[in-house]
């Protein structure tokens, strides 16, 4: 194989020139327009929600939600440490502080260690829990469904009842994830906590090159959401504004790609779910590699996927593994570092976070888009393989 096989990229098979082309050509290009109003109807249908509210970002969706949260200074949100660094950002834009909670195998938060946290470095008064170190309020937890797996919601939402904690979902890498079994069945990543964030970054499950949407269990909420992220225009005619808002809207440009997309999002995830049986059975019996799997009773998008190797039995490094199979024309990447140990964050308050360290040292991510074609799969496979069993010790 003489091509170089992308990690993820942006696939634009439909609609998409038409659609963007419309938009300029109606010159509808910025925060107003019927492309942006066709992809929150057509998101909340999907989501099986009364309300969508499109915006700039999945970093802008979240913090939106902290924001109608209350989230303020010397305020607690509970966050996870190994995903990546924008679900925890805005905690520090509202100058909050984040509390970081372990991960379970399924690479989302731990709920057992959530549930300890609060038991025993809490103090529950008058139905508000405070840490006991700095006596933080903890008004809100952002839980991140990684890679399209679906954190344990079932555990997770029941915590958050008994300590009064509202539930911001990130599921800016899981749309398209559902529960098929418990308690949450036929409900979507995104639809079970108070909010849910997505996001239409280039590398997602569908893009509208960048950019990311809002949903609120209440759907007074998500207007009012809508409301602040359109700078909290009260009277468009004498410019009256009642609260401080935010230029978060998505443009109509951005809605135009993101309506060619959505036609295409169940082809997508079928995609991509056929792709991962495609690595799991190459995989099989493949020495010191696996391929993670993604939660029971759930339906993921599959949005990436990652093998799980054992570095300490190799004779290079995680970056040179990186770089050989990237010289070989497989794009890889490793899962992020942690985000407790990352500069801003290394003087806030954490529990025990050695499942994140472990998986942390160990998954790299797989090429995963949906053009990859059945004989490049085959090459990763092959090459993977090679590249891990010729520098094994
Ligand atoms: C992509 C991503 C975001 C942010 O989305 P943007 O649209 O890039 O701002 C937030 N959290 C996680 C876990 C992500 O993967």
């Amino acid at each position: 194989m003489n091509k170089f096989i992308p990690l993820c990229i942006p696939n634009f098979e439909g609609n998409e020139e038409k659609y963007v082309n419309e938009a300029v050509a109606q010159g509808w290009v910025s925060t107003g327009g019927a492309y942006i109003t066709q992809l929150e109807e057509e998101m909340a249908k999907y989501l099986h929600v009364e309300k969508a509210v499109a915006c700039q970002s999945g970093t802008a969706a979240i913090h939106l939600c902290l924001v109608q949260c209350g989230v303020g200074p010397e305020d607690g949100v509970i966050v996870p440490t190994l995903t990546f660094i924008a679900a925890v950002n805005p905690v520090k834009y509202q100058f909050a502080h984040p509390i970081f909670i372990d991960c379970d195998d399924s690479l989302c938060m731990d709920p057992k260690k959530l549930l300890a946290f609060c038991k025993e470095q809490c103090e529950f008064t008058d139905g508000k829990l405070f840490t006991k170190e700095g006596h933080h309020h903890i008004k809100a937890m952002v839980v991140v469904h990684v890679f399209g797996n679906m954190a344990d919601m079932e555990a997770i939402m029941d915590i958050a009842k008994t300590y009064n904690i509202r539930v911001i979902e990130d599921a800016t890498e899981a749309l398209g994830t559902s529960y098929t079994s418990g308690k949450y069945k036929g409900m979507y990543a995104g639809t079970i906590g108070d909010f849910g964030a997505y996001s239409y970054n280039g590398n997602k499950v569908i893009t509208t090159g960048g950019g990311g949407l809002l949903v609120a269990k209440d759907t007074e909420e998500a207007k009012h959401l809508q409301y602040l992220s359109t700078q909290a225009k009260d009277d468009h005619i004498f410019y009256i504004h009642h609260e401080v808002g935010y230029n978060y809207r998505m443009t109509n440009v951005q809605a135009a790609l993101g309506v060619a997309q959505m036609e295409e999002l169940e082809e997508f995830l079928s995609r991509k779910r056929k792709n991962y049986e495609l690595y799991k059975k190459g995989f099989e019996n493949a020495k010191n590699i696996s391929v993670m799997e993604f939660r029971e009773g759930t339906n993921s998008n599959k949005w990436f996927y990652s093998l799980n190797i054992d570095m300490d039995k190799l004779k290079i490094n995680a970056r040179e593994l990186v770089e050989t199979l990237s010289e070989k024309g497989v794009g890889t990447r490793l899962i992020w570092g942690l985000i407790a140990e990352q500069k801003p964050y290394v003087k806030d308050l954490r529990t025990d976070l050695s499942t994140a360290k472990y998986y942390a040292a160990r998954i790299l991510n797989i090429p995963s888009s949906t053009g990859i074609t059945e004989e490049e799969i085959d090459y990763v496979i092959k090459t993977v393989k090679e590249v891990v069993e010729e520098n094994s010790l």
